[in-house]
């Protein structure tokens, strides 16, 4: 915060204001490049690999450029020939790895290529080391829910050793009285218990701006909004529908309700529930309340909010069952890990077993195993050998370390997402191009902040805030699930990671439009910009109850996701105009020998799509390809 703009940082931001007038969106290699890019990444085995690292992001844009077609003649050919590649080794492909191994013949072989250094996706998880205390945090995907018992998901679960689902977490301790902790980022526990801040800034006439403590229990009296504001946003906060009718949620995918939601926006279905005007929208809730959709409500189908439901977890104490590990579904994906590759993690296949051991990453790419694991490997061509309903086989490119090589396939799946499937797989029909593009994502960053203690937090009475301006949105300081490596209390003075998640939303553009604009504000920002900023807006928001940004924050570890988040558009769940719904063009059957998976054909961004949508994939490939 005290040192003076680098002369990169300040190009980043001329080039930034004058990003609407770039063309085709931002070349991030002319703005913040390399170490700048990525910054410091924490301690141990996800130090190299937080959020789309330089490299990723290099070799991304190699894909979107046609950097590689046509491929060089001094492409290295492996010799290797697989029953099954599957593209993108996060949970998706990592469940259809699973699904393969467990429903194909004995014998049959499986790559996975994944382009990050570790596996996981966007379950991932940051470590920091602070006053001698293990810290660990989530990149990205942070929260699993406790299922039926008998039901599909629940079975999945307890099959890669997630037998006890239902967490233990921290208990209080100390002398100062206890305050109620959420378990995860989402629950903002203190709303309910006036132990919750709203802070208004400049933009609310304020400097230094000014806090409204248990803002749903003094009814919002005291911020700095018109009377009619306040009325409408407390209705929101309160859930209090305005409608005559009580309003009927989605029971079932598809229903009346849910396909009328998704031929209006978020925005609209907020405006007709709860009596908000437009801009309440999108000055208070946007870009937060997106239905977990990366935008805000302005962008989405109205639909978004409710697709999680059609999941249906177990309803907890409070109406829900969500569980969180310190490292989000990190474990998730480590289990499943354990589970496809035994001695890739060391110890019993359980939440201790894969929290407590290292990755043996040498065990991950042999040739022993029935499935095997390149990491660090982007796949840039992916295309049938021949006739794609006549094919033997199909061939993947990939770059690994700067060089070209090449493998064999009986089948695919394509795990990695939208906006690399449709680049890659070269010889994709027309229906399906055009269904890939009608599917948007937007960026997000993952700012982990490491604090020494959350005391100033605990000073102004608060376990959570939210805030309307400036970097992030919200925070929530959380009592962390017992893996066996974490203190078993917590308390006022314990050293906590403070998780902001960035979301880049631009209200009244395009769904797409605010997607590009957001990437070119994300990738043109250098990781010092960024520290700064969150140290500005710490010390803003808590220089009054003594916090020094220079002595109370630890660490900073940016997660930057170029694509983090679906965002569905009204028509995405069940189609427009009598068009089919996009999704269900991908979903139908496989192409050739190739069929789709991850959590974005869902529409929805959660883990157990990312399993359901791999064993829809895997069993096409299994039912109608391979002989
Ligand atoms: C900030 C954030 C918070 C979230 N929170 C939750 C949550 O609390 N709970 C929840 O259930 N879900 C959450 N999600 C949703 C999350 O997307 C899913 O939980 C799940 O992790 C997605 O897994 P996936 O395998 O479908 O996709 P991804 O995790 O995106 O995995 C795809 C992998 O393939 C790689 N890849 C792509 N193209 C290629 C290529 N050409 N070659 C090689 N590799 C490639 C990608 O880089 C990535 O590593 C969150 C998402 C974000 C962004």
């Amino acid at each position: 915060m005290e040192t003076s703009i680098t002369r990169r940082d300040f190009l980043g931001s001329v080039l930034l204001a004058s990003g609407s007038v770039l063309l085709g969106g931002v070349t991030p290699a002319q703005l913040v490049a390399g170490p700048d890019f990525t910054g410091f990444g924490g301690v141990g085995e996800y130090r190299t690999s937080n959020g789309n690292t330089w490299d990723v992001l290099t070799a991304g844009h190699a894909i979107r450029d046609s950097r590689y077609d046509p491929l060089p003649k001094n492409i290295v050919d492996t010799g290797e020939s697989y029953d099954c590649v599957i593209i993108g080794g996060g949970i998706s492909g990592l469940a259809a790895a699973l699904f393969f191994q467990r429903d194909a013949s004995s014998g049959m072989k499986c790559l996975i290529l994944e382009n990050h250094p570790i596996f996981g996706g966007e379950a991932k998880q940051n470590e920091f080391l602070v006053d001698g205390k293990r810290l660990t945090a989530h990149q990205g995907s942070a929260i699993y829910q406790i299922q039926y018992p008998n039901s599909f998901l629940a079975h999945f679960y307890e099959s890669i050793g997630l037998k006890t689902p239902n967490l233990t977490y921290q208990r209080w301790s100390g002398p100062d009285p206890e305050f109620p902790l959420s378990t995860t980022p989402y629950q903002a526990t203190g709303l309910q218990h006036g132990q919750y801040g709203f802070w208004f800034g400049a933009k609310f006439g304020h400097k230094p701006g000014v806090w409204l403590i248990d803002p749903v229990g003094k009814n919002l009296q005291g911020a700095p909004v018109s009377n009619t504001t306040r009325l409408e946003w407390l209705r929101f906060l309160k859930g209090e529908s305005i409608e005559r009718k009580k309003f009927e949620r989605p029971q079932v995918e598809g229903d009346t309700i849910s396909r009328y939601l998704d031929s209006i926006t978020l925005e609209q279905h907020y405006i007709e529930r709860f009596g908000l005007s437009r801009e309440t929208v999108r000055t208070f809730l946007s870009p937060v309340e997106g239905g977990g959709s990366g935008l805000g409500p302005d962008a989405l189908s109205g639909y978004s909010d409710y697709a999680f439901e059609m999941l249906h977890p177990l309803p907890g104490d409070n109406g829900g069952s969500d569980q969180m590990f310190p490292g989000g579904n990190a474990t998730i994906a480590r289990l499943m890990l354990k589970s496809l590759i035994p001695n890739a993690i060391g110890g019993v296949n359980d939440i201790e077993g894969v929290c407590r051991n290292e990755v043996n990453f040498g065990s991950l790419d042999v040739p022993e195993t029935p499935t095997r694991i390149r990491l660090s490997s982007t796949a840039l061509h992916v295309a049938h050998e021949g006739q794609p309903s006549k094919a033997d086989s199909v061939m993947i490119a990939y770059l690994k370390e700067g060089k070209l090589y090449k493998v064999k396939a009986r089948s695919i799946v394509m795990a990695g997402g939208c906006w690399t499937t449709k680049h890659i797989v070269k010889d994709l029909p027309e229906t399906h191009r055009n269904a890939y593009a009608q599917f948007y994502r937007s960026p997000c960053m993952m700012a982990n902040v490491a604090v020494r203690n959350w005391r100033f937090l605990y000073k102004m009475g608060m376990s959570g805030c939210r805030w309307f301006e400036g970097i992030g949105n919200y925070m929530e300081v959380r009592k962390l699930a017992l893996t066996g490596a974490e203190d078993p209390t917590i308390c006022p003075d314990s050293p906590i990671v403070l998780t902001l998640k960035v979301l880049y939303s631009y209200p009244g553009h395009s769904t797409e439009e605010q997607g590009n604009q957001g990437r070119r504000e994300m990738l043109g920002t250098s990781f010092k910009d960024y520290e700064r900023q969150i140290r500005e807006q710490f010390s803003e928001m808590f220089a009054t109850v003594g916090f020094d940004a220079s002595r109370d924050i630890a660490g900073i570890v940016l997660n930057r996701w170029g694509h983090a988040y679906l965002n569905p558009q009204p028509g995405f769940f069940f189609g427009r105009d009598a068009r089919p719904a996009p999704r269900e063009t991908l979903r139908r059957a496989p192409f050739g020998r190739i069929a789709f998976a991850n959590t974005d054909l869902a529409g929805a961004m959660d883990h157990r799509y990312s399993i359901l949508e791999a064993q829809r994939a895997v069993r096409q490939l299994l039912d109608q390809v391979l002989t």
